[in-house]
């Protein structure tokens, strides 16, 4: 894509539009950034207005005087001025096709989506290639943006992109070697008209693939396996129920003429085997070394069943990162001891009931803080002691106070962070503080 003197407009001036806006200024064109923030509720507006033209406080016509509009992931598709922009027969892409049309041709590109599961798995893989010796970047919804990188550079042997739903929008050119679809479950469905848009947005990671290609799929979830029949990539499935590609039994995995026991994996419990076996599916086709070492001391990422501290026999587990219902799900799971869960935060539509069965099962108290702590007592009181908090802090303090030994103390609060805090990091570090004073007090 030759970006010289092209009049480019980038909506959103969060992490991805500002590394898009960047990047389109290096290779020399005229970059228009449109922010809907106000000026004032922006830390970074002076800055951005010394490198580009901007307008902030929403998004105007002044866009459409632009030839491409590069699209951020937060922004949503329908907007007005982007309908128009289509009618004149603008170019409208995310950040992800942008970065896709500069990079160089000999990068491969392994691309991972999924409702839960994403960052472990590319991270996975990541390493899986480094430790191959092979050059890879991680980029996309994780760490940093695909456009972030010198992508347009050759030396990059693999790009290895976590894509959100967001993410798979507006793409067209887009082609990944191997591309793959954890699970999907119901999720974000503030922004999607319903679950079968969602669903199908994921399976936008396959768009462009043939036969030449791979497309990994989970064999356990029902949205994959009927979506597969209508793909043209070449299929492999993993299963921790049925004997496919790769599978999962008595504490090993299959595949081809290999297996290994993962018994001693860092990374455990049923969804992070299934995370396993998609990172190895993702890889196989290519020369990898070292894979079972790289697997067995591959550590678990912060803020996922991070296992904090133990104060007098007492667990705290540090799952800030599960946003939605099913991580908490497999969270209630991995736990053979009561546990005392911290819920709440930014809603995103989801019915907290399908957790019922489960909290009666696992759970002696839930401690629900934030916005939606009403909206889940309602949906699950019936069926748990329940209690809401003004305070992140004072739910975990009582939370402890009322543990017996052996308790388990679980942030998986099925809700986004934003009314409380930046992000699930910020919420996940603020838990740690609050038990580190807990234990500085014992
Ligand atoms: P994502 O990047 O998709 O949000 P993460 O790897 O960051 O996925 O994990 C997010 C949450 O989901 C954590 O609470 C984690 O324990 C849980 N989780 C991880 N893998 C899976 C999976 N395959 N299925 C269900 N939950 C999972």
């Amino acid at each position: 894509m030759k970006l010289k003197n092209k009049k480019i407009a980038v909506l959103g001036s969060a992490r991805s539009g500002l590394a898009a806006a960047r990047k389109a200024k290096k290779h020399g064109a005229k970059v228009f950034i449109s922010e809907c923030k106000e000026k004032a509720d922006l830390e970074n507006a002076s800055q951005l207005e010394k490198e580009f033209s901007c307008e902030f406080g929403g998004h105007t016509e002044e866009i459409l005087k632009n030839e491409i509009i590069v699209v951020s992931p937060g922004v949503p598709t329908t907007l007005p001025v982007l309908q128009k922009a289509k009618q004149k027969q603008l170019e409208v892409m995310s950040e992800i096709e942008f970065a896709y049309r500069l990079k160089h041709k000999n990068s491969k590109i392994i691309a991972v989506t999924g409702s839960n599961g994403k960052s472990t798995t590319v991270s996975l893989i990541a390493a899986i290639l480094e430790n191959s010796g092979y050059k890879t970047i991680l980029a996309g919804n994780i760490g940093n943006a695909f456009s972030a990188f010198p992508i347009e550079e050759e030396g990059i042997d693999f790009i290895v992109l976590e894509l959100s739903s967001f993410q798979l929008e507006l793409l067209q050119k887009f082609k990944a070697d191997v591309a793959a679809v954890l699970n999907i479950t119901p999720d974000h469905l503030n922004r999607y008209e319903n679950f079968q848009d969602y669903a199908l947005t994921k399976f936008n990671i396959f768009k462009n693939q043939d036969k030449k290609y791979i497309a990994v799929l989970n064999f356990d979830d029902h949205f994959c396996r009927k979506q597969a029949d209508n793909l043209k990539a070449e299929l492999k499935f993993f299963s921790l129920q049925k004997q496919k590609d790769i599978f999962f039994q008595n504490n090993k995995i299959y595949w081809e003429n290999t297996e290994l026991d993962i018994s001693q994996a860092k990374l455990q419990g049923p969804h992070n085997v299934a995370n396993i076996m998609a990172a190895i599916l993702c890889t196989q086709k290519f020369d990898i070394k070292n894979l079972e070492d790289t697997i067995l001391n591959f550590s678990p990422l912060q803020h996922r069943l991070e296992k904090v501290a133990e104060i007098h026999g007492i667990s705290f587990i540090n799952d800030s990162k599960a946003t939605n219902t099913e991580s908490v799900k497999y969270a209630l799971q991995s736990f053979q001891r009561p546990i005392r869960i911290i819920m709440g935060g930014r809603g995103k539509g989801e019915d907290y009931s399908v957790l019922n069965k489960l909290l009666k099962k696992h759970v002696c108290k839930a401690y629900l803080i934030g916005e939606e702590a009403e909206q889940i007592r309602k949906a699950i009181a019936a069926w748990v002691d329940t209690t809401k908090y003004d305070s992140f802090s004072q739910a975990i303090k009582t939370a402890f106070l009322e543990s017996k030994k052996g308790d388990v103390v679980l942030l998986s609060p099925a809700c986004t962070s934003y009314d409380m805090f930046q992000n699930f990091e910020e919420r996940g570090q603020a838990f740690k503080k609050v038990v580190k004073e807990l234990e500085d007090e014992q």
